[in-house]
């Protein structure tokens, strides 16, 4: 019998709902603040952990992935467990983790994402960031095809790092993701890719452009592609550019280099460049046309007079990337304009903005979808201080223990064991590859594994 299971008197239970970084941020503050005392449930409605490093983050970007190993090490901790299988406002309610918690963390992250509201944008063919990254990314829950097989021209709305990712996983060949985690079918996909043209389409100009300048230059040092700027979209040389940040100047660079090389006088000329991934900037999308999937995509100049003459790209398939966006989670306040849980210092704040007692908020549910992974852990440290703060001032009535409910309720769950057996099933499939693993996509095979005995055997 585990202290999960033996409740200790006065042990205070927390669950953390979501398993991405922030909540397992939060979830390892927990453990190291909180001591003994704290009894911490990580709540994910997958069987597997770690959310957006699992399925966020780029497979080509081995070093951010391997975060992955450190956010392991936080389910080492004697009091800190994993339940998956486990949705919120589908098997368990806010109501339910009241009546079994002491407090709530929500870091349920940004699994939507932001709309461009023009005609044809929902035609075949037109998809979210969010669907795309999924896919590569091999998410259970997610889109599971992208034929490019018939696909010439892509166009990438946005200018943030989620449009780099797509462009650059788009322009690379099969054979260099080859050895990342990369779920087969997506592998078989891209080598039969038809791509020959992406266009990345920023509404504002390569100053204004979110790009880190390090994902940036990687365009550029790609095998199979070779970058177009035009310098008539960069500042002219009569503009003050004394005043920009350095983030801003180096990305200028970077495109001012890559317009020179355009003209073919500098490195890049000798790269087999099957792939041509050109930049749009002050052009914003205003229709997606085609006869029954998209063919077309009408652009607009936003430097120019209202109702300036229309661009247009072909472009079998348009992606946009233009910022993600947080789901509502039923029964817990939600600001519909800003996308995100009202809160104070992580507290949550009711529609009056008088604080919800017991339930908190960490990550891009609480501030939107900004910053880098490692964002979240101040952002989740702020959290729990305020959570550890209100939970000093005590008392506390007894909390029974989660499994109590999901046993009257019959509701499967998986625990972090059966992860284990998930990674270990992938890990192996990646020796045939020579990778880190090769990612389980299907659902009923995740849960075969993950399922370690039925419920009467619990
Ligand atoms: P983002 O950085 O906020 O970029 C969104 C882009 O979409 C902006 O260029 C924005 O232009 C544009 N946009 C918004 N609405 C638009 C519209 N209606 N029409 C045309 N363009 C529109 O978002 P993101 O790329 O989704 O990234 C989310 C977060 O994850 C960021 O913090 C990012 O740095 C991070 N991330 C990091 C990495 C990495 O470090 N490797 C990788 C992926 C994501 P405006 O500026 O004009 O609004």
């Amino acid at each position: 019998m585990t202290a999960f299971e033996d409740p200790r008197p006065g042990v205070l239970r927390v669950a953390v709902i979501g398993s991405g970084p922030s909540g397992l941020y939060a979830a390892e503050a927990l453990s190291e603040q909180g001591g003994d005392s704290v009894l911490v449930d990580v709540i994910d409605r997958l069987p597997t952990p770690f959310g957006l490093v699992r399925y966020g983050v780029a497979p080509d970007h081995l070093k951010i992935k391997s975060m992955l190993a450190t956010l392991h090490a936080t389910f080492d901790r004697p009091n800190v467990r994993f339940l998956g299988r486990l949705g919120l406002g589908a098997e368990i309610s806010a109501a339910d983790l009241q009546q079994h918690y002491h407090a709530v963390v929500y870091a349920t992250g940004a699994q939507s994402d932001r709309r461009l509201g023009i005609p044809g944008e929902d035609l075949p063919g037109s998809h979210s960031a969010t669907e795309f990254v999924s896919w590569y990314n091999g998410h259970p829950l997610g889109e599971r095809t992208f034929d490019l097989s018939r696909t010439e021209s892509v166009a990438v709305i946005g200018a943030g790092n989620v449009a780099l990712d797509v462009a650059r996983l788009l322009a690379k060949r099969a054979d260099e993701l080859r050895t990342t985690d990369v779920p087969d079918e997506v592998l078989n996909a891209l080598h039969h890719s038809a791509v020959r043209d992406i266009h990345i389409i920023a509404r504002r100009g390569p100053v204004q452009a979110k790009f880190s300048t390090k994902e940036l230059r990687e365009l550029g040092e790609l095998d199979n592609a070779r970058v177009h700027v035009s310098s008539a979209e960069l500042p002219s040389a009569d503009e003050d550019l004394s005043g920009l940040a350095r983030a801003e100047k180096n990305n200028l660079k970077t495109f001012t280099d890559w317009a020179d090389a355009a003209t073919g006088t500098t490195a890049g000329a000798d790269r087999a460049s099957e792939r041509r991934v050109e930049f749009h900037f002050w052009r914003a999308p205003s229709r997606i046309t085609g006869a029954d999937s998209c063919a077309m995509l009408e652009l607009a100049d936003t430097r120019g007079a209202a109702g300036a003459p229309l661009e247009t790209l072909s472009a079998q398939l348009v992606i946009r990337a233009i910022g993600y966006r947080s789901l509502p989670l039923p029964g817990v306040p939600f600001d519909d304009l800003a996308g995100v849980v009202p809160h104070k210092a992580g507290r949550v704040l009711d529609a009056d903005g008088q604080v919800r007692p017991g339930e908190y908020v960490a990550g891009w549910l609480k501030r939107g979808p900004t910053g880098v992974i490692g964002t979240n852990r101040s952002d989740a440290n702020e959290t729990v201080s305020s959570l550890l703060e209100d939970l000093a001032a005590g008392p506390h009535s007894e909390r029974r223990p989660i499994e109590e409910l999901l046993t009257a309720l019959q509701l499967p769950y998986t625990e972090f064991d059966g992860w284990l057996r998930i990674d270990s099933a992938e890990r192996e499939a990646g020796l045939t590859r020579g990778g880190p693993r090769v990612k389980i996509t299907d659902w009923a095979t995740l849960l075969e594994l993950a399922e370690r005995a039925e419920l009467g055997e619990r």
